[in-house]
């Protein structure tokens, strides 16, 4: 029965080609998205009104006494019906044919109940194509208004949620086999379903109908925060009754990777990684987060952890959101490994299907010990001979149900996620459950803090010019700017506040590099995230080397890109970053022992009060939980950290911002729930979000 909010909504309901390609680009496709689909306004039907006192667009249900039936006098006239009641008379107009299942019912002299927007046409009151109600049942005196996309109507996409609530209201009476919590599952559907139809004001009751759509998003949100939790829980409880596995550290070669690397760990990377072997060497399975502000050195204690589980024979992946991340960290770790007999591996969406299968077999033999990649690493024919360690870089940028895919895959492996945005309580709660937490607060010895300076795009030209002294140096210059091209509305990442001002061209990647090309000629490359990844590898190589002394880049540098001997960063358009985003970036610089500075352009004229606050934090601290806090206040709490840059909501109903109490409360029943019912597998199932989504978000 559950199975039916599952279920193709082309299946069941009666829908037009047109309209079933409109649902798709709603992204609605099973009775559930539908069902789901929140309406936006509402809108009233006067119920009765006096036909005198009327006005033209007003929406208005009566019942009318049908008094004559005026044929179309030419081809292209419109048949007219004529009717009336105590109050008055209405002309109810077709104009392209009239259904026959309507016409063949349509007897002068009875009485029909109609529905439609009032017209007024030569001083007479009419309505075009009027809705005949025949069944009661389901009318409303007040219909929800929907978001749209051309291919389909309002009244459709409401008649379709009224028919797919009607099929759920009967194979829900209908059910008797829920298995063993059978009465809380019944009484779980039943709430859901008073919850669906108050959502979407069917069986309207009351006078405000605020009150019934507050009352249904509220109880919705409870039940999709408690599946949230039944998830993690479940995943929680597995961990607990079957034994972790257990890997031994192995200092020596730790030691030997260290002095290959000519690092020396900081102590906050030394005690994150202490706190990680505690859980390697325990029976039971890690699951931890690793917050370490950008540049801390979060990839050093994610290969020298891994090395601990490579030792004792089995195997680690590292995931990471994006396939320049995922090289650079096959580069890094390739290098790190060279003179010992730890094999490294990679496997990323673009590469060739022949590349894809000697991988998979080299891990399925366990040939390979450590593996790097994206998401490609949790398809389904990704076979492991032994996985031992899960590590996911950026969590943020990867939804639970991803990471859930790529911890199935073996039994329990330890799972560590690391993070360079400090993530509020709620965030974690929601993202794992009670999960333990090591934060890296220092960062590497040689370090010096950015210098961080604001500048408006006046001096501009200026700063330019100073470029030249520098690149004959050999440093390395990154320029970021909001789009990629004019016709980029949006560029690939996502730009706060970009849409306030629609009349007004930030700096594009384009004419940034002809501008500074024509100045530097060969020594400045473009890169952003409509090119090829072989062409974006070519390039960031070359800027490695230092064949090219400029990258001008959207934000596709924002996300752990390591250039350590680069040291300037100029960030355009500053005013239309977030505060995240912005650290995030400059944190692309001050990854070696030479001084970094961050230039950060503004445009005064665009400059919002809170937009002119964000710069001046940047300007004041180098602490990304300082900022992370600061932007907190900024937002005042509406927004949270991260959950922006996925490009997707999380949830359907629930809001972290303002359900945290009901998320607590979610926690603690999720935790004296079973878990392995059948019911609880349906609350899960039920407000999953679609996995294809969520891999496009990466
Ligand atoms: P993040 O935490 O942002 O992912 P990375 O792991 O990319 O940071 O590290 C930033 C830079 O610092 C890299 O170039 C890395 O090799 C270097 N690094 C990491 N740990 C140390 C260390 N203990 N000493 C010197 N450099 C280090
Ligand atoms: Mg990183």
């Amino acid at each position: 029965m559950e199975n039916i909010f599952f279920q193709p909504v082309k299946k069941y309901l009666n829908i037009s080609e047109a309209a079933s390609k409109a649902l798709l680009r709603l992204k609605i496709e099973t009775l559930r998205d539908l069902l789901f689909y929140r309406p936006v306004a509402h809108q009233h039907i006067a119920q009765e009104p006096n036909l005198e006192q009327v006005e033209a667009g007003q929406l208005i249900q009566t019942t009318v006494t049908l008094e004559d039936v005026l044929r179309p006098t030419s081809r292209k006239a419109p048949l007219k019906l004529y009717a009336t009641n105590s109050t008055g008379a209405i002309t109810l107009v077709f104009f392209n044919k009239i259904h026959p299942f309507l016409y063949n019912k349509l007897k002068v002299g009875q009485k029909y109940t109609i529905c439609g927007k009032i017209e007024i046409f030569d001083r007479n009151l009419q309505i075009s194509h009027p809705e005949f109600i025949f069944n009661k049942k389901f009318t409303n005196q007040i219909i929800p208004i929907y978001p749209l996309t051309y291919g389909i109507t309002n009244k459709q996409l409401y008649g379709y949620v009224i028919d797919a609530l009607k099929i759920v209201e009967n194979t829900i009476s209908n059910i008797n086999n829920l298995g063993s919590s059978s009465k809380e599952y019944k009484d779980y559907l039943v709430s859901l379903l008073d919850e669906l139809k108050k959502l979407h004001l069917i069986d309207f009751v009351g006078t405000d109908p605020r009150i019934n759509q507050s009352y249904a998003s509220s109880h919705l949100a409870k039940k999709e925060l408690l599946a949230n939790q039944l998830s993690l829980t479940a995943l929680k409880r597995q961990q607990k009754t079957n034994a972790g596995r257990v890997f031994t550290a192995n200092k020596q070669l730790q030691v030997q990777v260290l002095s290959r690397l000519q690092f020396e760990l900081t102590d906050g990377q030394q005690s994150a990684i202490s706190e990680i072997e505690q859980d390697q060497i325990s029976s039971s399975q890690m699951v931890r987060m690793l917050q370490g502000d950008v540049g801390s050195g979060k990839t050093l204690v994610a290969l020298l952890t891994m090395l601990n589980v490579v030792s004792s024979g089995a195997q680690a992946s590292l995931m990471a959101p994006t396939d320049l991340l995922s090289i650079q960290h096959y580069q890094f770790f390739s290098y790190a490994l060279e003179n010992t007999n730890v094999k490294v591996g990679l496997l990323t969406g673009k590469m060739t299907a022949q590349q894809h299968r000697k991988i998979k077999k080299q891990l399925q033999e366990g040939e390979i010990d450590i593996i790097i990649g994206t998401h490609a690493l949790f398809q389904k024919d990704v076979e492991f001979k032994n996985l031992g360690y899960v590590i996911i870089d950026e969590q943020h940028r990867f939804g639970v149900e991803q990471r859930l895919e790529l911890v199935k895959k073996s039994s329990y492996p330890d799972l560590l996620v690391m993070t360079a945005t400090p993530i509020p309580r709620s965030l974690t709660l929601t993202m794992f459950g009670d999960m333990n937490v090591s934060k890296i607060t220092s960062k590497p010895k040689n370090r010096l803090p950015i210098i961080t300076s604001v500048i408006p795009t006046t001096k501009k030209h200026s700063l330019v010019m100073s470029f030249e002294k520098r690149i004959n140096l050999g440093e390395k210059i990154y320029w970021v700017c909001p789009l990629i091209d004019q016709s980029d509305k949006l560029a690939e990442d996502e730009i706060v506040n970009f849409t306030e001002n629609n009349n007004f061209s930030p700096a594009t990647v384009q004419s940034t590099f002809d501008e500074l090309s024509k100045l530097f000629p060969g020594k400045v490359a473009a890169l952003h995230g409509k090119m090829k990844s072989q062409e974006k590898d070519q390039i960031m190589q070359e800027f490695k080397e230092g064949s090219i002394s400029v990258l001008v880049a959207t934000t596709v540098i924002e996300v752990g890109i390591d250039v350590p001997d680069s040291n300037f960063i100029v960030i355009e358009n500053a005013e239309k970053f977030g505060l995240a985003q912005l650290h995030q970036l400059r944190g692309r610089v001050g990854r070696g022992a030479k001084q970094s500075y961050c230039i950060l352009i503004y445009n005064p004229q665009r400059t919002s009060q809170v937009a002119a606050e964000r710069l001046k934090i940047m300007r004041q601290s180098n602490d990304g939980f300082y900022i992370a806090e600061e932007d907190l206040k900024l937002r005042g709490g509406g927004e949270i950290l991260g959950l922006r840059q996925s490009g997707e909501p999380v949830f359907y109903f629930a809001n972290l911002s303002t359900h945290l109490p009901d998320l607590l409360e979610a926690n603690k029943m999720a935790g004296s729930m079973s878990v392995t019912d059948k019911f609880v597998e349906f609350q899960i199932k039920l407000f999953a979000r679609d996995k294809a989504e969520l891999i496009k978000s990466g």
